[in-house]
């Protein structure tokens, strides 16, 4: 019985196979050349995508190269960039604001749960930089994330805009 169903599948891989070869076969020679002369065109476009990132400036660092030479020393203490307290090495959280200060946090399966949880909170509770591309990246990142309990995010976040909007007016 195996050996007939293994005899029944080569037969139908040649099948296939046939089957395709007679079809490139039959096609005609223009779309082959079409093909390959498009298929060379998107080679040459993607060629030249990465010889325009290559080749685009350098955006140079906001300090001097005397800071930059305080930064890279192994006695140069870390801060959390939000709240500017000192932090350890090893830490991954802010003990203060509880913001993500470690290096890898959004690599670690685990840990990146509480980045995307600080960033989802930072929506409806702090003050964001409300721009279209912000606003889009919350709806979608939040329907991914909560499906069909987005539209309870998105209230919440469309009540902190209004708030950030209302203290903008207002100042
Ligand atoms: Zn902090």
């Amino acid at each position: 019985m195996e050996i007939a169903c293994c005899v029944l599948d080569r037969w139908e891989l040649r099948v296939k196979l046939r089957s395709i070869l007679f079809i490139f076969a039959a096609s005609d020679s223009n779309l082959i050349i079409g093909g390959i002369a498009i298929g060379g065109l998107v080679l040459y476009a993607f060629w030249g995508l990465i010889e325009w990132v290559r080749r685009s400036p350098v955006q140079p660092d906001p300090w001097d190269a005397e800071i930059e030479r305080q930064l890279s020393e192994p006695e140069a203490i870390e801060i959390c960039p939000h709240c500017l307290t000192e932090q350890s090495s090893t830490a991954w959280f802010c003990e203060k604001c509880g913001r993500a200060v470690g290096p890898y946090n959004n690599l670690m399966p685990y840990v990146m749960v509480f980045s995307q949880g600080e960033v989802f909170r930072a929506g409806v509770t702090d003050k964001l930089r409300a721009s279209p591309l912000t606003i889009v990246g919350y709806l979608f990142y939040s329907s991914c994330n909560y499906f069909v309990f987005a539209p309870i995010y998105w209230f919440f976040l469309f009540k902190n805009l209004m708030r950030i909007k209302t203290e903008r007016v207002e100042q």
